[in-house]
């Protein structure tokens, strides 16, 4: 069984996303003793506690808890991105794929991406597309740097480049926004500290409702004065929430006791890409940076192994018609990793021999 998957025990492994994770009857407990007060007023202590906390550990001035990490992200380009000009991130970024739209629909902003091989811009790769000058050209407002990579196989910006990124966005007077979703997930693979990263952006966001196990939340981080300019645009979008207070303790809870847990995850994600790799070389990645296993799936459609895995109690979720992804959280084990990559690959393996 699961280590920790909390009251309503599933008993299929669902690797299809870590936001799937089930509050650990701990978690619950934290949530049940939390004080709390109308958030609107600022009048909970339990949602300031985690905002502190947070702000403390990305290095910035304040935080703001939001409902999502879309709302974070919206938040945090609505401060960085002037109306009408143009935000740079990667073309597979959460912000162009995965939001709806919502920075063109409500803010006015455009995007302009880049592609690589491996999730991993570099400077080299930015800067050509940069408009520093505007003129007849839409102005480059903001750099948005996403880290891991959601749908880049969970890849990790290496700290060194993204430094150079930030320094090349403070020397022209460029915006960063960090979208840190799973930020936590890149810092625990690498040594490094959440501050590392976030004290280099204008903005940045992370999601306790992924890997970190929290049920709902995603914090902004930023200065003081951005942070209670995000607060009211926060309202005008319909996330002042009032006793708030129940979900920050989760996200205190969350922050204390499961990050550095998040190794666990990585393991077996990793464990489960060599099952599959042993029997498909094609299939994934050399290796696997984080918790995500995007894994081609060659002569078959995406569907068919979902399909197929779920007669065996794995679900798994489509990134395209011959790809899909499997990723690892709190809710499945080591061992349960190994089983879905043995599955996985015995499906595949099936398949090469038909
Ligand atoms: C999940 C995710 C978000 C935010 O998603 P919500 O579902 O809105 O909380 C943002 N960025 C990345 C990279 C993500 O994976």
């Amino acid at each position: 069984m699961p280590s920790s998957c909390g009251l309503a025990r599933v008993m299929s492994m669902d690797f299809r996303s870590d936001t799937l994770t089930q509050p650990t009857p701990e978690m619950r407990e934290a949530m049940m003793q939390a004080p709390v007060g109308d958030d609107v007023f600022s009048e909970d202590p339990t949602v300031r506690a985690l905002e502190d906390k947070g702000a403390e550990l990305l290095g910035q001035e304040a935080a703001l808890f939001c409902v999502s990490g879309s709302m974070a992200n919206m938040l945090g380009l609505w401060l960085d991105v002037d109306y009408g000009t143009e935000v740079l991130c990667d073309q597979l970024a959460h912000i162009v794929r995965a939001e709806m739209g919502a920075h063109a629909a409500l803010h006015g902003i455009q995007t302009k991406s880049w592609t690589t091989d491996n999730g991993v811009a570099t400077l080299e790769t930015i800067e050509p597309l940069v408009s520093l000058t505007g003129g007849f050209l839409v102005r480059t407002s903001t750099i948005e740097i996403e880290n891991t990579m959601n749908f880049a196989s969970g890849a990790i910006q290496p700290l060194a480049n993204y430094t150079n990124i930030a320094g090349y966005c403070q020397d022209n007077d460029l915006r960063l926004h960090l979208d840190g979703a799973r930020l936590a997930n890149a810092c625990v693979a690498t040594s490094t500290t959440l501050a590392d990263y976030g004290k280099l952006a204008t903005t940045v966001s992370l999601c306790l409702s992924k890997g970190l196990g929290a049920p709902v939340g995603t914090l902004l981080a930023s200065t003081k004065e951005n942070i209670e300019k995000a607060r009211v645009q926060r309202k005008r979008l319909g996330g002042g929430w009032r006793q708030a207070g129940i979900l920050a303790a989760a996200g205190i809870y969350a922050l204390d006791h499961h990050i550095a847990r998040l190794a666990q995850d990585h393991e077996g994600a990793s464990l489960f890409a060599d099952h599959v790799r042993a029997v498909a070389p094609w299939a994934v990645t050399d290796t696997i940076p984080t918790n995500v296993v995007v894994i081609q799936t060659g002569s078959l459609s995406a569907d068919e192994v979902i399909s197929q895995a779920a007669t065996q109690e794995v679900k798994l979720t489509k990134l395209g018609p011959h790809i899909v992804r499997a990723v690892s959280h709190l809710g499945v084990s080591v061992d349960q990793c190994r089983e879905a990559g043995k599955v996985t690959a015995m499906i595949l393996e099936r398949a090469e021999q038909q």
